[in-house]
């Protein structure tokens, strides 16, 4: 059983799982659900979140835990197999809102870099700290990486 938000603010990581709210999936399984992040800070962002509506890292169980940043880690290979992140990935957990956590929710951020993207990924910081977010990345080209991704997870 799926535990939503325990009060009446809806969280809209718990309606994706609930698929309430449109997400282009990665990766689901009866724990955890990766999906694109649809203000990407590179091409190709994944966020892995757990099923069970939780706030902070600590409120998982170490099995939990331990689940959620496997799969984070099998996602990463798949990436880079596809050409996100060959030389490097930002795995980031903003945990709490004074970490600039904006879903509570917890989830993993996989930011898949470049070299020379220093620039553009700083902006795209700037903008998701000060909540302006930017442009969303249109739903076909997030259903497109996914789909690269999927496929390239069920090579690994
Ligand atoms: P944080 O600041 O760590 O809470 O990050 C929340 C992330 O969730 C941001 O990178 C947002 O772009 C992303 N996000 C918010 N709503 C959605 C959504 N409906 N689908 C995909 N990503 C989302
Ligand atoms: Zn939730």
């Amino acid at each position: 059983m799926i535990r939503l938000k325990p009060d009446n603010t809806s969280c809209i990581f718990c309606e994706i799982v609930s698929k309430r709210a449109d997400a282009s999936v990665v990766y689901e399984d009866e724990k955890v659900i990766a999906f694109m992040d649809i203000h990407p800070l590179g091409e190709g962002h994944v966020l892995v979140i757990p099923k069970h509506h939780a706030e902070y890292v600590q409120e998982l169980s170490a099995v939990q835990q331990k689940h959620l940043f496997s799969i984070s880690n099998q996602i990463i290979k798949a990436q880079r197999a596809v050409g996100f992140g060959e030389k490097g990935t930002n795995i980031l957990i903003n945990d709490g809102k004074a970490a600039n956590q904006r879903v509570p929710h917890v989830h993993v951020h996989l930011v898949p870099r470049t070299k020379g993207d220093l620039f553009s990924s700083a902006f795209r910081v700037l903008l998701h700290i000060t909540g302006l977010m930017g442009m969303v990345t249109k739903r076909a080209t997030l259903e497109e990486q996914a789909a690269a991704i999927r496929a390239s997870l069920d090579q690994l």
